[in-house]
């Protein structure tokens, strides 16, 4: 009889990033919207505009915002994009976040409404629940064999396909390792198969006979569950943090169902045969047809309705956005009166502005009739407590130990120039540091930084003083903007 055989794909693990806000984790707010005082959530400061958030995020749950968004104002640098971002988390772990510039929709290939529209449904989630094949079991004994360079024996071709059979053989040849896994319930017992990565990854989780094992059959997913009760005399080896469990009874396989989040323009991809899924990973999805996300849309809501699926409303972050023109206006008006809209929030810099491709100024560059239907928050800028302790949060995120005089510095630095360029002396400060050997950045490591790189001011300073070595010089034009 043919042994069975486990499918070797396992999930690639997901690379870890360092974003500039991996230190926002939701709000910080308690349940009377009240700012805590500790930075539980990484968000420091900037009360106000929490507390609001914190509104904003209380009406989402009670379904009282549609038809509408929010647009936060303030200056560069003063927490917008963490803002929202600390809205999304505080809505909940899995709920979608979505990004853009509103410049980025005129570099793109694509026409602009199409844009948006993939920024909408990437912004939706799809939870999607699925019963999977999972092997749960008793190890009785895990054997791995020493790799037989370019030797045939031990191949078990009966039952498997020629191709199948080159492949391990293939596998062999190249220091493939092969080994066999008994695993048991209180009612059966069966051999398995290993190949090189599945005996990878039950190394990695040091399987060992007597753990009881959850093996999700479809990526190959190993989870360790316990150790055994009938080995609980193992107990003086395995010191108190051993946890024990039964030993599974029935049968070895077993359906469990499992949920995945996908994003709605995720789907639309995958199913849009032009494009395929690999499309996803280019990053280069071009258009959607609206018949694929017509029947995307009825697809899922076949889905919802024999509960398979639930959506997730994600929120949507469009930066700068009095860079939109009218048509990409008219577009967000319209797509916030549809019931599966994400949160829209929009952020701007900008005081009265001109109305991109019009001759009309109105407050943020934003037609007025959108704007009506904005909740305006504006960010202040920060003082010198909040930038020495954001500062510090960052340093703690990026493993980084400063000096209290150099945090105080960076502090100082940031009230006078911008919070970004105190964050980013603070970084390179860390590298000057790290290069003269030292586990902690000083005050000295701040002002070499300090002096090696400008901040907007002294750079603007800088090039007014010697406004003639440059070319296309046009000081003096009344439209300069860093005065
Ligand atoms: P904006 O979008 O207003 O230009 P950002 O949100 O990008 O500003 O802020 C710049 C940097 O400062 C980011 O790394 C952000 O995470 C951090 N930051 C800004 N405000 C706060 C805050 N109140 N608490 C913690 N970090 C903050
Ligand atoms: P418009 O399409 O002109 O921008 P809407 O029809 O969306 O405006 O109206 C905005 C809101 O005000 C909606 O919630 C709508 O139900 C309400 N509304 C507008 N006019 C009336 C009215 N005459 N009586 C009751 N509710 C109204």
């Amino acid at each position: 009889m043919a042994t069975p055989r486990f499918t070797e794909e396992t999930a690639r693990p997901r690379m870890a990033r360092l974003g500039a806000h991996s230190h926002i984790r939701g709000l910080g707010l308690d349940a009377s919207l009240q700012p805590l005082s500790a930075n539980v959530h990484g968000l420091v400061g900037q009360g106000r505009a929490r507390r609001a958030a914190g509104v904003v995020v209380k009406m989402i749950q009670g379904g009282k915002l549609s038809g509408r968004a929010v647009l936060i104002a303030g200056a560069p640098g003063t927490g917008k994009t963490a803002l929202a971002m600390g809205m999304a988390q505080a809505l909940g772990e899995e709920t979608p976040f979505t990004k853009l510039a509103a410049s980025e929709l005129y570099s793109l290939e694509m026409n602009k409404t199409e844009a948006l529209r993939q920024a909408f449904r990437r912004s939706i989630g799809v939870r999607i629940t699925e019963e999977t094949e999972i092997i749960e079991g008793e190890v009785v004994e895990l054997q791995i064999d020493k790799p037989l360079g370019g030797s045939m024996t031990g191949v078990e071709g009966a039952g498997e396909s020629a191709a199948a059979a080159a492949a391990a053989a293939a596998a062999m040849s190249g220091g493939g390792k092969t080994g066999k896994l008994t695993l048991k319930t209180t009612d059966m017992e069966t051999v398995y198969d290993l190949g090189t990565k599945m005996i990878d990854s039950l190394s990695r989780e040091k399987v060992s006979a007597g753990d009881v094992v959850s093996i999700d059959k479809a990526t190959g997913k190993i989870s360790k569950l316990g150790r055994s009760f009938a080995r609980s005399r193992d107990y003086d080896a395995m010191g108190a943090s051993a946890r024990f469990v039964r030993c599974p009874d029935g049968e070895l396989q077993t359906r469990k169902s499992v949920v995945h989040t996908v994003t709605l323009h995720e789907v639309d991809v995958i199913n849009s045969r032009q494009q395929g899924f690999l499309a996803l990973f280019a990053g280069d999805t071009g258009e959607i047809k609206p018949e694929v996300r017509e029947q995307i849309d009825s697809k899922v809501a076949e889905w919802q309705e024999e509960g398979k699926a639930s959506l997730v409303p994600g929120v949507l972050f469009i930066d700068e956005v009095h860079m939109l023109d009218m048509e990409c206006f008219s577009f967000l008006s319209r797509a916030l009166e549809h019931p599966l809209a994400p949160v829209l929030v929009c952020a701007s810099n900008r005081g009265i502005a001109r109305i991109r491709g019009t001759d009309y100024r109105a407050p943020h560059g934003v037609p007025l009739d959108l704007l009506d239907r904005l909740l305006i928050i504006s960010t202040a800028a920060y003082e010198f407590d909040d930038v020495r302790t954001i500062v510090k949060i960052r340093a703690e995120e990026e493993d980084v130990e400063l000096a209290p005089e150099a945090a105080d510095l960076l502090g100082r630095v940031g009230v006078e120039t911008s919070l970004r360029y105190a964050m980013y002396l603070m970084t390179s400060a860390a590298l000057v540091a790290a290069k003269r050997k030292a586990a902690t950045v000083g005050l000295e490591d701040v002002k070499r930084c300090y002096s090696i790189f400008l901040d907007v001011k002294r750079s603007a300073q800088f090039l007014r003083d010697n406004a003639n070595d440059y070319m296309y010089n046009e000081v003096g034009e009344e439209d300069e903007e860093v005065a």
